[in-house]
């Protein structure tokens, strides 16, 4: 049978996070620190907006491009960072921040672009390109610099070839929180270099210590450069409700408008009703953010105090990207140790990409009990390996 799919469908492979996840299943007492999904339910206001919604009877297919009421919640969210998009036509609702970044790479990419992505970085973005047809480049970033793009090594990267920048900020792996002269100086290079830039900010309001969130959008220069990707994933605890956005140039969201028409019609309705009220109301998002703030500090903590390794405190979203280097072990290793024996699951970060090695990744959005019972666990597995 499967000489009958196609090479696109051959190319695919499960991601390392997931690989992780459905081995930690078969532990009883597994503690799971593996998945990036919020513990939390979301917040009760959202979810009464939805039933409101389908009481009225928004039941039915929307728009390709999104009920009005959400692209201009979105547009006046949008506003609040200093990005000025016009939701007639430079706003679109997308099933997830995934299904936007999927549309945005179908429409930018062609058979042999280059996009550049940070290494380590999340996972997606490389399978996604190479779906598209696009190669991806990965542009090292190192812990001694904060894990922080470096506009030289971006520029060092730089092809005739290349199309496209992805920036992630804050950063699903290391939590790296970009400062607005960081964002010019790369702006700077992109503008010369006459690229483009896709910036997912779906952690933009998981920010700690007093780190603050710039969007490259709201730099004048970047507006005709930009594509925002966001989603209520994150920052509402609405993963499952799959509804995201983009906001770019109208030809682009013009083109992702009629790939979507193309493809799922529309995100949910009901949906897109909840995701509307969420982004104008942002209920729950202070009182979320102070508790994974408060498991951010009791982890990395916890994690220095450890014997073979050592954590930087992450700005933004919910992960540690501790080095696990002392311990001699490699990070696959590591995690396939950590799991076997004393069944907690983390993602090595080789996953991420090269650069990655030598860390883990652990995400804090589970319970302090959780977290304190892994502490103790991963304790003992250094202990362990170190002895
Ligand atoms: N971007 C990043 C960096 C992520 O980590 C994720 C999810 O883990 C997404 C985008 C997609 O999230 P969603 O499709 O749920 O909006």
């Amino acid at each position: 049978m499967e000489q009958r799919l196609s090479a696109r469908a051959m190319e695919l492979t499960q991601g390392g996070i997931r690989a992780f996840f459905d081995r930690a299943g078969q532990y009883r007492d597994a503690i799971h620190l593996g998945i990036g999904e919020p513990d939390f339910p979301t917040p009760p206001a959202i979810i009464a907006a939805a039933e409101r919604a389908l009481q009225a009877g928004f039941t039915h297919y929307t728009p390709n491009a999104g009920l009005m009421e959400a692209r201009e919640s979105v547009a006046d969210y949008l506003a609040r960072y200093g990005v000025q998009r016009d939701p007639r036509e430079e706003i679109i609702i997308t099933c997830g921040g995934m299904g936007a970044i999927f549309e945005a790479l179908q429409c930018l990419i062609d058979p042999g672009s280059e996009v550049l992505v940070q290494n380590p970085q999340w996972v997606n973005y490389a399978a996604q390109i190479r779906l598209a047809g696009g190669v991806p480049v990965r542009v090292p970033v190192y812990e001694d610099r904060g894990f922080r793009l470096q506009p030289e090594d971006l520029e060092k990267s730089i092809t005739d070839r290349t199309k496209l920048l992805i920036l992630n900020s804050p950063n699903n792996p290391t939590g790296m929180v970009l400062t607005e002269a960081e964002l010019r100086a790369i702006s700077e290079v992109v503008c010369r270099r006459d690229l483009l830039v896709l910036s997912d900010e779906v952690y933009c309001e998981l920010l700690y210590g007093g780190a603050k969130f710039h969007s490259i959008g709201a730099l004048p220069e970047m507006a005709e450069r930009t594509l925002i990707i966001n989603s209520a994933s994150k920052t509402f605890a609405m993963t499952g409700w799959r509804v995201g956005f983009a906001a770019g140039p109208k030809e682009i969201i013009r083109k992702m408008v009629v790939l979507q028409e193309n493809m799922v019609s529309c995100a949910p309705a009901a949906g897109q009703m909840a995701a509307a009220y969420a982004f104008r109301h942002m209920p729950g998002v202070r009182q979320m953010r102070a508790v994974y703030e408060a498991r951010r500090d009791l982890l990395t903590d916890g994690l220095n105090a450890i014997p073979g390794i050592s954590c930087r405190k992450p700005d933004g979203a919910f992960y540690a990207f501790p080095s696990i280097r002392e311990t001699g072990l490699t990070s696959l290793e590591f995690c396939d140790r950590l799991l076997t024996e004393q069944h907690v699951a983390v993602i090595p970060g080789s996953s991420f990409g090269s650069c990655g090695e030598g860390y883990v990744r652990i995400a804090y959005s589970n319970s302090e009990d959780a977290l304190t019972e892994a502490l103790r666990r991963i304790r003992a597995f250094a202990a362990s390996v170190l002895s």
